[in-house]
């Protein structure tokens, strides 16, 4: 539970919003909070940006949902939590496990993340947990579980620094990762020969670091990276003896890449880039052996994402450019703890402590170590599909945690039309307005940041207590008691004792060690024994955290070993293909969505500071001048962005930033902030065959004045 701090005593937490995981220090001033970043803490040595900085200013209990609501009426938490295990336990009884699902977040603490795996996974007997990291990072997970043989990213924030080479794809890490980005930029300007490369279609704010910016045609990323293999192999520049040592797949890995994209002529022609500048970007991967590649998502928003990545992780394990500093393929995540979900299971597609559902062994393993009754012994709904389902009657009863996927899912309208379906919603937020709440039969106030204890793990596995600093207003509590409270209504008292997050904790390190014996890279056994006093005292740490590693590790499989059997990464056959659909003479745009630098997600923290609405205060849609004057718009001018599946309503930003043929709309804005502004009603359903992550890149939209002519 929180506790207020009393004057000028200094809390050390971390930010809440992205997956850089910045530690910061909140005091108490006279009538709020300072926040300032912590000098002390490895991912920013006391950096923060513009969302950072205003924290202290999000604070508060205006807008917050403060007590549990059943049909919009006030209630004790007792009738509400009795509600919601009854009405689980009702349609269970009638239907089965599997018409129940939760929808979870990369907002929630490990330990929140961790009961409520737990809960569904072991006790209601369904995998149908999902969470929306699903639509952030859920293809570099399957692509580096393919390759390595674990969801593990082998580097940490130094690598960039130390490179020669750094290449950016699909990351505007500026705005979206701007402390990492700042660390990159520091570097380059203490060491001029380090060269930068941005691959993205967009010209962004990190184009500004760039030596060479390849604006490549949307959705082209693979081709460009499986014509890099090529060419490596053709100058020579593959590391045979690396290859021939700890990796398998080469030959059919290279067969493909000749199929696919054999020159550097053919790549300039795929990607719709000038020939001069593919081969200035081939010519220095070949050359710098200290390479860092990260990628985001523009590589991971993509039905064919999951071969994008591969076609970067080929070019890294080919070249043995991994896991020694400054080099290796490196996954931003977005969320503050999307790391932390994939190490407590929170994907319907994984088992807790990095185990799967491909194993039985595992399935065993984790029911025995929780006693489980009834443990599920496969994945469950991805979340495109578990919405679906939602919608098809399947599932009857849905938990939605810290997410407002009303604004962040594909198809957004047709997802309301779901939940009004849906026989029990239930929403646990801190907020008392979202456009998900809108669709809640019950509401439960949940604590937020500052007044929740737990921990998170941020992109480069490191992980990191949030403190708490003031209490929870009103009723809210956090998300783990909620949880606990109605398994133990749910008739699962025993296992959801628990007293506290610590202990939480020490139960997912100790499962993390359990039969482990350094197969799996996730590990932090050597934290389960942490007293309360060691909990509160914890300080960042990259896992594994073992018995032979207490400091913690920096980076992984610079020895050469993955945890494949045999210990050989994996080279992976990639043949790239075009997005999902094409553009005509209707939909003549590529609709390509992301983030702005001040707000955060659906903006129910950041739109509560004036300070970050000044640097864009509405919904744009940033256009070519090109597509603008054929379209008959001008700057500033209100516009209507249509596809088949629904519109937008944004005010239109030319520039030259934008690729020719491409519009870019944020995500942020929602009918709560703005009406008609969710981009997320245009995005068509369509997802990764192999991670079921949403294209959120390429979606074919018409523009026009509004009001039409
Ligand atoms: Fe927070 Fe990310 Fe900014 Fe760091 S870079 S202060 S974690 S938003």
């Amino acid at each position: 539970m929180g506790r207020d701090v009393a004057p000028r005593t200094p809390v050390r937490t971390t930010c809440p919003y992205c997956g850089v995981g910045c530690g910061v220090l909140v005091e108490r001033t006279v009538g709020g909070f300072r926040v300032r970043g912590d000098p002390e803490h490895p991912a920013n040595r006391g950096r923060l940006c513009s969302k950072g900085a205003a924290l202290g200013e999000t604070l508060g209990e205006e807008g917050r949902l403060l007590r549990p609501v059943i049909g919009g009426r006030a209630v004790g938490w007792d009738e509400a939590l009795d509600a919601v295990a009854a009405g689980f336990r009702r349609v269970i009884d009638a239907h089965g496990p599997d018409a129940v699902a939760f929808y979870v977040s990369g907002q929630l603490l490990t330990e929140d993340y961790y009961v409520a795996n737990k809960l569904m996974k072991g006790f209601i007997g369904s995998a149908n947990i999902d969470t929306n990291s699903r639509l952030c990072m859920s293809t570099p997970v399957a692509a580096q579980t393919q390759a390595f043989g674990e969801d593990a990213v082998p580097g940490c924030y130094e690598d960039p620094e130390l490179a020669d080479l750094v290449v950016l794809v699909g990351s505007n890490a500026a705005w979206t990762h701007p402390v990492l980005f700042q660390r990159l930029a520091a570097a380059r300007e203490a060491r001029p020969e380090m060269r930068v490369v941005v691959v993205d279609p967009r010209r962004t704010a990190t184009c500004e670091l760039a030596d060479l910016h390849l604006p490549l045609r949307p959705g082209t990323d693979a081709f460009l990276f499986t014509g890099l293999f090529n060419h490596l192999r053709r100058h020579d520049a593959l590391d045979w003896a690396y290859i021939e040592a700890h990796t398998e797949g080469f030959a059919a890995t290279l067969e493909a890449a000749r199929e696919s994209c054999g020159s550097i002529p053919e790549t300039a022609l795929r990607c719709g880039l000038p020939e001069q500048d593919v081969a200035g970007f081939f010519r220095l991967f070949a050359a710098q052996e200290r390479t860092v590649t990260l990628f985001s998502q523009g590589v991971n928003q993509s039905a064919s994402g999951v071969d994008k990545v591969l076609a970067i992780l080929n070019v890294h394990l080919a070249t043995g450019r991994i896991g020694r500093p400054g080099m290796g393929p490196f996954s931003l995540t977005g969320q503050p703890n999307a790391m932390g979900g994939r190490e407590v299971g929170g994907l319907a597609t994984q088992l807790a402590a990095h185990m799967g559902f491909d194993d039985p062994e595992h399935v065993m393993r984790v029911g025995r170590f929780w006693n489980a009754p009834n443990m599920a012994s496969r994945p469950g709904l991805k979340a495109v599909d578990l919405f679906r389902a939602v919608g098809g009657g399947r599932i009857k009863a849905l938990w939605i945690m810290g997410t407002n996927p009303m604004v962040s899912m594909p198809d957004a309208d047709t997802l309301r039309t779901a939940l009004g379906r849906c026989e029990l919603v239930v929403v646990s937020d801190c907020m008392a307005d979202t456009d998900t709440l809108r669709q809640a039969h019950v509401r439960l106030p949940a604590a937020t940041w500052g007044e929740r204890e737990g921990t998170v793990t941020n992109s480069e596995r490191c992980i990191s207590r949030q403190r708490a600093f003031t209490e929870p207003p009103g009723d809210a509590r956090p998300d783990w008691w909620i949880i606990c409270q109605v398994a133990r209504r749910m008739g699962f008292g025993g296992a959801f004792a628990y007293e506290s997050p610590a202990e939480i904790f020490r139960e997912h390190a100790r499962l993390s060690g359990l039969d482990n014996g350094g197969n799996r890279a996730f590990d932090i056994s050597a934290l389960a024994p942490l007293d309360a006093e060691g909990y509160a005292a914890l300080a960042p740490v990259q896992w594994p955290v073992t018995q032979e590693r207490p400091e913690g590790t920096a980076r992984l499989f610079g020895d050469g070993r993955f945890r494949h059997p045999g210990a050989r990464g994996r080279l992976l056959p990639v043949v790239p293909g075009l997005p999902a659909t094409a553009t005509d003479g209707q939909w003549p745009l590529v609709l390509n969505t992301g983030r702005t630098r001040d707000q955060w997600h659906t903006m129910t923290r950041t739109a509560r500071t004036a300070r970050l609405t000044t640097h864009l205060p509405e919904p744009v849609a940033e256009i070519h001048p090109d597509d603008a004057r054929a379209a008959g718009l001008a700057d500033g001018m209100l516009v209507r962005v249509e596809s088949p599946r629904g519109h937008v309503l944004v005010r239109a930003r030319v520039s030259r930033a934008q690729r020719p043929g491409s519009v870019f709309v944020p995500i942020h804005w929602n009918d709560c902030h703005a009406g008609s502004a969710r981009v997320g009603a245009l995005v068509a359903p369509i997802t990764d065959p192999v991670s079921g992550q949403p294209e959120f890149k390429h979606t074919p939209v018409a523009i026009r004045p509004w009001p039409g002519r």
